[in-house]
Order: structure tokens, then sequence, then C-alpha cells
């Protein structure tokens, strides 16, 4: 039994559907995870808000989810499928 589970941005507290790309970072120390939209502004504040948990000592992992449209069979921030927008690269 797995009930789809609603996510929602953390940045602009909007649903995100399943099947849509989108970026999780997960609290190594919790396993708690935070889920951003893919589109550019969402993905800044993921950034901001990351670079600031890890300040505290905080440990965390970034994790790209892919559309399961995306051709790419590996998994980044600049994919075949275009599913994220460019805003990361740094
Ligand atoms: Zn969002
Ligand atoms: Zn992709």
């Amino acid at each position: 039994m797995s009930r789809p589970k609603v996510i929602r941005c953390a940045a602009c507290a909007g649903r995100i559907k399943p099947r849509h790309p989108h970026i999780g970072v997960e609290d190594l120390g919790t396993g708690e995870e935070f889920s951003y939209h893919a589109r550019r502004g969402c993905q800044t504040r993921a950034v901001e808000e990351t670079a600031t948990r890890l300040r505290v000592g905080k440990v965390y992992v970034m994790r790209h989810y892919h559309s399961p449209l995306c051709p790419d069979e590996s998994p980044g921030p600049e994919c075949a499928g275009g599913c994220f927008d460019s805003a990361m690269a740094a």
C-alpha cells in the first residue's frame, strides 16, 4: 500500500506534480527531504536555503528528480530532456 504523497515546494509552497522534474534536498542527519520546483526562482531558493543550512553544520545531499519522459540516462542538472532551468550553473 503506497499512497502517492503530496510534494510541496519549500520555496513557493506550491504543489509539485509527481511526474514533473524537481529538486530534492535531503538532510542526511534526519532523513527529512525538502523539495523544490525545477523552475528558476525555486532553484535559486533551494541553493540559498541549502547554503544557509550547511552553515549551521548540517549535511545535505541534493538530488535531481527527472521527468519520467526524460531521455537522459545519467541524471544531472543539465540533461538532454531540459528538465531543469540552468540557473544552478555556478
Ligand atoms: Zn516552487
Ligand atoms: Zn531530465
